[in-house]
């Protein structure tokens, strides 16, 4: 029983390890860590913009949790 998706850094298709309880969603560490490397640069440039501020990440987030 073999599960297939698309990393959601590279876009390339990948075979999900069924023994893990979190869904992965990236086909190796290299890409959760640019995933999230990208993520965190985006944002900063958006606050260094002025198109959002931290008040509002915060609070998005917190709702979440
Ligand atoms: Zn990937």
């Amino acid at each position: 029983m073999k599960k297939r998706r698309i990393c959601s850094f590279c876009n390339q298709n990948f075979e999900v390890k069924i023994n893990t309880k979190i869904e992965q969603k990236f086909c190796k560490d290299q890409c959760r860590n640019d995933f999230h490397s990208y993520g965190r640069k985006y944002v900063s440039m958006l606050i260094e913009t002025g198109q959002i501020d931290f008040t509002t990440i915060k609070q998005e987030v917190d709702k979440t949790i």
